[in-house]
This record gives structure tokens, C-alpha cells and sequence, in this order.
């Protein structure tokens, strides 16, 4: 493969030279503030130039965050085509950043959090050759420069560093109080950053290695260097602060190990497992954050399972990891890569693995504000109504709605609206009941359907009109083609006690007036007087109707089914249609 790899080098080149990015990955991950998850992309050195080696891992130009990786694979007929692959993190550093940036951005931040009791760890991680030592050397130097230079750190605390001890064995043990345990190790007092880099370097020299078919100083253990900070000021409580800087071990496929002796295939499943335990603990980290966070909105949130007892590497680690501690502890994982085309599966590998440790939420509908829906409104869409439609003098939002989201404010019922809208100074009681009916006037049309909406809704609509449904029957007057369920105008004989003014007496007719009577008699429970002058008396040409009455807002009406009245046909001046709107309960006169 590496041959017919450095054999298509210009084609390879050409194809990535055309490669155009497709439009923004989208990407419903959301990572907890405490778990940071970046990317280095170290730079292609002199001697990979010179063997032919070129990049095939880029940061997307213009696009924080993002990474492309481009694959050349072989095809049956044709030249070689090309896969391109994109990837996410919370950070991205390319080949022409430093270590100085990384440790500014994602080191750096930890140390105030350290010192105030807290723990911080850097773990970093990728195949052998991609920079993981290079990097947390580099980091640990300016930190180190950090710790003894900075006077607030120096002037009450006292560092240690934790290291394995000359490669002799040790136990991971478990105190009575869960405290994880390392017999057969030492800690150092460290007074300057010279010791203490003077120890980093011995353990480094300790640390186990042995070739692979890729880099002949793999790695092949994990390096923990472990930062206790101590307040030794005499009324201090405070716990002590850990800071670790974690260089795991290299994460190599089986395949490109040199020695396939059982010992080092016993230790490469080893490695293999605790970098997929890790993965999972951090993964279940986040998810825990992430519970605890929205249990503080309210939402019950379950604890998941975090299984740091899998694997050496995490049990050493425990309290990272411990649900009962982990609050206090800050990740970040730092993810190496060799840009080579040469590597690109390992690559691929690495950041598969950083993607892996981001959370992906269920996609969840973004409610997109729309001007015309009331109910999409955030806030600041509620306070720009308010300011625009409650007319002279303002009604004051800030009064009105300081918190509320347009659905809240048309769950508030009207009287606390109205009471709400008289706090803004010389704000009147029929300019808050205005505003309120423009505001439920503008819910209810967004709420009707669009005459673009599928079949069902125009379904719905049929049967939520009081609309004639027959086209031939429509064409008829009114008066020939009356049905239950039809809505009249009528104008009620002088002195009858519900008349409303002008031309709002609606009725709904129920069914045509069975029986014996022979005058029209209100049937009303509430004994309404008789109907007089209901011109010609026979049975056929009265009905029983329901009453219709104006609703709270404007243009509603609501039936009252159990005040009846007899109507006769006379006194019906014209049909007029309600539609029903479901989201207000009122019937709408239509235009
Ligand atoms: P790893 O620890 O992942 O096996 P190393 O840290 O040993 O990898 O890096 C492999 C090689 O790449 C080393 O020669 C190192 O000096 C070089 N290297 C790594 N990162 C960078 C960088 N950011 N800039 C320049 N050279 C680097």
C-alpha cells in the first residue's frame, strides 16, 4: 500500500487540490465544559518530505474546529480516486500552531481550578510518531514554568510529583475510604520547575519501549505524571489539587507492531483495553455532566454507569472517574496525529476515537423564531411585539414579559396580562385588552391550516367549518338550503333579553322545530320570554337553534349548546360561517 501510495503521490495531490468541502458537517454534539476534547495535527518533518511523504490531514480552512482527511484507494479499473472523510472536535491545532498555543488554550485554564482543590487532566493520545511526547514535554515544561514562577502558586503551596517508581512493580490497592492506593510507588517533593522537569525526564528514561514496524521508540506504556498541590497555608481547608499530564501509550493497530512474540501481543490487547475503557469512562463522564446539568433545570437525569474498574490505567485513575468525585474533575483530551498519507488509517483511527468521546444528543427541533407565530417567540420576540403593537403611551415589555417566551405569555391568563400591561405609566385597561387580542389574533391565523397543508389538514378544516360543503347546494339561497350545523345572522324581536347590538346575533341551527307548538318560544333554560312577531307560524319554518355569543377575544364566539332558541326563518338575515380553532377553543367569524 505504501508503494502504490508513493507512486500516485501527483494524483493524489491533484485530487485533493479539487477536493471542495461539503457544506457545514452537522453535528448535534454537545460536549460538557468539563471534558474538552481537541485535536494537534503536528507538521510533516524533513525526513517524511524527503522519503515523498505529503499531508493528508488538514484543518478546514475558514472552519474552526474541523478537520479533513483524505484517503487514496485503490479502484478495479481507473486511477486511483479519492475518499475524503471530516471530523469535529471542541479545538482544532494545526501544523503551524505551538505547544505554547495548546497550553495556553487547554493546559493553562486548569491551573487556577487545580489550585482552588480541583482536579485537572490532559491525556494525551495517538499512534506512535504523532507527537503525543513531543506535546506533553512541551506542556509540561511551560507548565512547570508556570507552577514555580507564578507567584500566586508559590507563596502557599508546595508541589509534589507522583512517579512510578525504577519500573518496579506496584499495586493498585483500595483504602478503607475508596481512595485508590499505588504501593511500591514514590512521591517527590519539588521545590523549582528545574527538579521537577529533572524527574520527568527520569521517569521518561524508565518508561517502556520497543519497536514497531512505524517508529522504533514506541511507546508501549502509559507515562502518568501526577502535579499534587498543596495549600500549606495553616488555616487552609481547602483539598488538595491534582493536576495530571497523562502521554498514553501508542495506539498502533496489532498489524503494524514489528514482534508479534505472545508478550508483546499480550501487551497490545492490554494498551487496547484500557484506551477503549478510558474512552467509555470519558464518554460516561460526559453523559454525567451532562444528567447533573439538567437535573439542575429540573429534568430528572440518571446517573450512568462509568466503568473505570475495567482496566488498570482507569482504576489507577479512579478518582477521575468516581460518580461520587468526578464533579471536580476536569478532562481535556488531546489528540495526536500524524498528518502523512502514509497513516491515514491510523489517523483515521485516532480522531474516530476523539469523535467517540463527545456525546451526540438526540437531534432535537431548533425552534426557529418566526414573526408570524407567536408561539416560536423567544423573549426578545415578545419584548419587540410588545414594543411595537401596544400603540401610545408604550406598554413597558419589561413589565409585561421580562422573562416570558411568546408561548408563556398566551398561557397568561388575561386579567394577569391586563394587570401586567397597567403597571407601564398612563397604560389604559382597553389598550392591554387590545394588545392581548392582537396577540391571540395573530396565534390563532398562524394556527389555522395553509391552504399549501396536506390532505389531513384540509380534512380537519372541513370539519371545523360550519361551511356548506356541496358546491351545487352553496350556489342555493340560504334560506332553501337550511341544514344543522349551518350558522345564521338573525335579528331578535325587540325586548328579548340576550339581543346583542348591531349584527352580532349568531345562532347555530340544531334541528328543524318537531312537534306541536305553534308559537315561537324560546326554549332557554334560564326561561327566556317568548319570541314575539316570529311572522309565520308553521312549524316547518322554525328551527331550533343554539345561541352564539361574542368570546373573550376579538372575532371569537362561542356556542352556548344549552341556550336553545326557536328561530323562525324570518327573522334570519344570512348565513355566515365559523371555523373552529383548536389551540383557543372559539369559534372565528370568516371574512
Ligand atoms: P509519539 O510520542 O506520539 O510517539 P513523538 O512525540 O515521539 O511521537 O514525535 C515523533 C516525532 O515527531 C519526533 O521526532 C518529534 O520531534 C516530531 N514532532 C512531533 N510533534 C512535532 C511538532 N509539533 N513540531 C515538530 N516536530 C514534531
Amino acid at each position: 500500500m505504501e508503494r502504490f501510495l508513493l507512486d500516485n503521490v501527483k494524483h493524489y495531490q491533484s485530487l485533493v487540490s479539487r477536493f471542495s468541502p461539503p457544506r457545514d458537517k452537522k453535528c448535534d454534539v454537545r460536549t460538557s465544559p468539563h471534558r474538552q476534547v481537541a485535536i494537534r495535527i503536528r507538521p510533516i518533518l524533513e525526513k517524511e518530505i524527503e522519503s515523498g511523504q505529503v499531508a493528508a490531514v488538514f484543518p478546514r480552512r475558514g472552519q474552526k474546529a474541523t478537520i479533513d482527511l483524505h484517503e487514496m484507494r485503490k479502484v478495479v479499473r481507473g486511477p486511483p480516486t479519492l475518499n475524503s472523510y471530516c471530523f469535529s472536535a471542541d479545538k482544532v491545532f494545526g501544523p503551524d500552531q505551538t505547544t505554547a498555543t495548546i497550553y495556553d488554550d487547554v493546559v493553562k485554564p486548569l491551573l487556577p481550578w487545580v489550585f482552588e482543590g480541583g482536579v485537572g487532566t490532559l491525556f494525551a493520545y495517538g499512534q506512535t510518531g504523532s507527537g503525543k511526547t513531543f506535546t506533553v514535554s512541551g506542556l509540561e515544561t511551560l507548565m512547570a514554568n508556570d507552577l514555580f514562577g507564578d507567584t500566586r502558586y508559590s507563596s502557599s503551596s508546595a508541589k509534589d510529583s507522583y512517579l512510578l517508581n525504577d519500573r518496579a512493580p506496584f499495586q493498585i490497592l483500595e483504602d478503607a475510604f475508596g481512595t485508590t492506593q499505588l504501593a511500591g510507588t514514590q512521591e517527590q517533593h519539588v521545590t523549582g520547575a528545574e527538579q521537577f522537569l529533572q524527574l520527568i525526564a527520569k521517569a521518561a528514561s524508565f518508561r517502556q519501549t520497543a519497536p514497531t514496524a512505524k517508529n522504533a521508540g514506541s511507546s508501549r506504556s502509559h507515562a502518568i505524571c501526577r502535579v499534587r498541590l498543596e495549600d500549606t497555608s495553616a488555616d487552609s481547608l481547602k483539598e488538595d489539587g491534582i493536576l495530571y499530564m497523562i502521554d498514553l501509550a501508542g495506539s498502533e493497530a496489532a498489524r503494524d507492531i514489528a514482534d508479534h512474540t505472545p508478550d508483546r501481543m499480550k501487551e497490545t490487547r492490554e494498551v487496547n483495553v484500557s484506551l477503549s475503557t478510558l474512552k467509555d469512562c470519558i464518554r460516561a463522564m460526559t453523559l454525567s455532566d451532562l444528567a447533573a446539568s439538567s437535573s439542575s433545570t429540573g429534568k430528572k437525569g440518571k446517573k450512568p454507569y462509568i466503568p473505570f474498574r475495567q482496566s488498570a490505567l482507569t482504576k489507577v485513575l479512579k478518582h477521575l472517574f468516581d460518580p461520587d468525585t468526578n464533579g471536580n474533575c476536569k478532562t481535556v483530551t488531546l489528540a495526536c496525529i500524524n498528518p502523512s498519507f502514509l497513516d491515514v488509517g491510523a489517523s483515521k483511527n485516532t480522531l474516530r476515537y476523539a469523535e467517540m468521546l463527545r456525546v451526540a444528543l438526540p437531534k432535537s427541533k431548533a425552534l426557529v423564531s418566526d414573526p408570524a407565530v407567536p408561539t416560536t417567540w423567544a423573549n426578545k420576540d415578545v419584548k419587540n411585539f410588545i414594543k411595537l403593537q401596544s400603540g401610545s403611551p408604550t406598554i413597558s415589555p419589561y413589565e409585561l414579559a421580562p422573562h416570558e417566551s411568546g408561548l408563556q405569555l398566551l398561557r397568561l391568563p388575561l386579567e394577569n396580562f391586563v394587570q401586567r400591561c397597567l403597571k407601564s405609566p398612563d397604560a389604559t385597561e382597553e389598550q392591554a385588552k387590545a394588545l392581548h387580542a392582537k396577540l391571540w389574533a395573530m396565534h390563532v391565523k398562524s394556527q389555522r391550516p395553509s391552504s399549501s397543508k396536506a390532505e389531513t389538514d384540509l380534512l380537519s378544516e372541513k370539519f371545523s367549518s360550519s361551511r356548506e360543503q356541496s358546491a351545487d347546494r352553496a350556489s342555493l339561497p340560504f334560506k332553501d338550503r337550511i341544514r344543522p350545523g349551518m350558522v345564521i345572522r338573525w335579528v331578535p324581536p325587540e325586548g328579548f333579553p340576550l339581543r346583542l347590538p348591531e349584527q352580532n346575533n349568531l345562532a347555530l341551527v340544531l334541528t328543524p322545530r318537531q312537534g306541536t307548538a305553534t308559537t315561537t318560544t324560546t326554549l332557554c333554560r334560564d326561561g327566556f320570554k317568548d319570541v314575539e312577531n316570529a311572522g309565520d307560524q308553521s312549524k316547518e319554518d322554525r328551527y331550533l337553534c343554539a345561541m352564539v355569543f361574542p368570546g373573550a377575544l376579538a372575532n371569537a364566539y362561542e356556542v352556548n349548546l344549552w341556550r336553545q332558541v326557536l328561530i323562525h326563518v324570518d327573522m334570519m338575515e344570512a348565513e355566515v360561517v365559523l371555523e373552529y380553532d383548536n389551540a383557543t377553543r372559539y369559534y372565528y367569524l370568516t371574512s
